[in-house]
């Protein structure tokens, strides 16, 4: 999706767009210039003066009438102030007050239901899982895939399995942290199929990086829950390697599995997750699942839940099945009806996030080492080792970005996001 965001006023509604910018890019959407051009516009608006009011109200009007085909959401402070502005003024779908600013990418795309499948099934995990910032860099290490699950089109837009070499990636990866890089982000579309056709594997590959560079961390993307080479699991016994694995599952019936043409069954998975969180310390474990894929019947979506319910996931990213022209899927019969498919998404939204604070919870009074990134008001906001999001609270003036330090998590947020920690 495109999406045009605009704001008006203080240099506090700049960032904030800036966020959201982040939030919908990693959410696999884009950005553009031009207003004509977009699915989305987002305004933030201001209230400051009689004049920001005016400003404010003629912005809305304008973008719209110049694309009364695209959503338009409103938030900021004149959305906020004034109640009657969605009468006042056509074409608003959506008014997000000041209040849930920070949720507006997540609201906007569940309310005008635009969370569907992004283009190609492996950038969620890479995309919105890790950010890109001034401290992690992602290091692309092969390129397509040899399977052929029936919503991916992957195969079709990326085509056969590429691996970069070992010396290629080593040298970005040391330039990378001459520029003051902290960690890197492994990703590859089957970055388990690493190696495949220049006689390397995954394994092979870890092993050297880890030898050939100082780099203090080492994550890795969304990895397809099969492929994996053996001994995987005892990489982690190195604490550069960072014990968080994005394992896409899809979904949690074999059945529906069969028709997406996974290689990996509920059975096979579970196995999977056992061994990780035998061999791997503070093991962290996300996922993706795709909800209404076509023929889904009720009994299916219970077995999914159920099986997630089982293995437990501190995230889950959700998408709800879109058609993809040139796709098996988009050709098979029984399409799950879009108001299912709402209603399933929202109860795994509910579960995934009860979910994520029993995690968090668990990981109370646990020692960990965080590399902060930014300071959001007076909280310095970082990454634990497991790939959980901390805060912690500091007014001084020390600065800690870019730095790791060692913590204590003492207590969940309130609202059940992440963890707060003091330093140790
Ligand atoms: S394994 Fe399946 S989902 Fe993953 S990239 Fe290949 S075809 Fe797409």
């Amino acid at each position: 999706m495109q999406i045009h965001l605009k704001t008006l006023g203080c240099r506090l509604n700049e960032a904030e767009l800036e966020s959201w910018a982040e939030g919908f890019q990693a959410k696999g959407h884009h950005l553009t210039d031009s207003v004509e051009n977009a699915d989305l516009l987002v305004v933030n608006t201001c209230a400051v003066t009689q004049e920001a009011v005016k400003k404010s109200r003629q912005i809305i009007r304008r973008i719209h009438r110049n694309n009364n085909k695209a959503k338009l959401v409103v938030s900021g402070c004149y959305a906020s102030l004034d109640e009657k502005i969605k009468q006042d003024i056509p074409g608003i779908d959506l008014l997000i007050n000041n209040q849930q600013k920070d949720q507006l990418v997540d609201i906007t795309l569940n309310e005008l239901n635009f969370e569907s499948m992004p283009a190609i099934s492996t950038e969620p995990g890479e995309a919105s899982i890790f950010k890109r910032g001034r401290n992690r860099a992602f290091i692309k290490v092969q390129d397509g895939c040899r399977y052929r699950c029936t919503f991916c089109i992957v195969t079709v837009a990326r085509g056969e399995e590429r691996s970069r070499t070992e010396a290629d990636i080593i040298n970005d990866i040391n330039l990378f942290q001459q520029q003051g890089i902290q960690e890197i982000v492994l990703t590859g579309v089957h970055l388990g199929g690493y190696g495949s056709e220049i006689d390397s594997c995954l394994y092979k590959l870890i092993k050297s990086i880890l030898s050939n560079t100082d780099i203090p961390r080492i994550r890795l993307a969304s990895l397809e829950p099969w492929d994996l080479p053996e001994n995987f699991f005892s990489l982690f016994s190195d604490a550069r390697l960072m014990p968080h694995m994005h394992l896409p599952l899809q979904s949690g019936s074999d059945s529906v599995l069969k028709r997406m043409a996974r290689r990996c069954k509920t059975n096979d998975f579970k196995k999977l997750v056992q061994q990780a969180r035998n061999e791997i310390p503070n093991f962290n474990l996300t996922t993706d699942i795709i909800v209404g894929f076509p023929g889904e019947t009720e009994e299916e979506w219970q077995e999914s839940i159920n099986f997630i319910k089982e293995i437990s996931f501190s995230h889950i990213h959700i998408f709800t099945y879109s058609k993809r022209d040139g796709t098996k899927a988009a050709t098979l019969s029984n399409q799950v009806d879009s108001a299912i498919k709402k209603q399933r998404s929202k109860q795994l939204h509910a579960l995934s996030n009860s979910m994520r604070k029993t995690e968090l919870t668990n990981n109370i009074g646990t020692t960990h080492a965080v590399l902060w990134e930014t300071k959001n008001n007076n909280a310095w906001v970082g990454y634990t080792e497991n790939f959980m999001r901390v805060e912690l609270n500091n007014e001084s003036a020390t600065e800690f970005e870019n730095q790791i330090s060692k913590v204590k998590i003492t207590h969940v947020s309130k609202n059940a996001e992440h963890c707060i920690v003091e330093l140790i």
